[in-house]
């Protein structure tokens, strides 16, 4: 065995070698996983489904011209490692947007109602 090293294949390949499923996304299913996401938690899928479906739209464009679902309303940096951070979830609880709006900076996920 090599240490540490590198090899590139396909998601093909991967699944053959190793027990994960790797599950192709449509909307649909991502819709589906994120809602799956949230359960339990402080936060929801936005219930206004009209904003939902333009912003699944602009992450699937996002995935098909640049490869990875990266978040619909910021600009990517062309830098692999950061624009990670951009990738759909972001780690939204962090920023003062969530804190002060109750929303992600999209408004894909929004602050759950406590009576709800
Ligand atoms: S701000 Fe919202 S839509 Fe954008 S990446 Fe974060 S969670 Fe996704």
């Amino acid at each position: 065995m090599v240490k540490n090293a590198y090899v590139e294949i396909s998601s093909g390949e991967a699944q053959k070698v190793s027990d994960i499923t790797i599950v192709e996304f449509d909307k649909t299913k991502f819709l589906e996983a994120i809602e799956k996401f949230t359960e339990n938690n402080e936060f929801q899928v936005n219930p206004d489904k009209e904003k939902v479906k333009m912003l699944l739209d602009g992450l699937f464009n996002n995935e098909q011209n640049y490869r990875l679902k990266y978040c619909p309303c910021r600009l990517i940096t062309k830098d692999f490692m950061e624009d990670l951070k951009l990738v759909c979830p972001c780690n939204f609880l962090i920023h003062e947007t969530y804190k002060e709006k109750g929303e992600c900076w999209c408004g894909l996920f929004v602050r759950r109602e406590k009576n709800e």
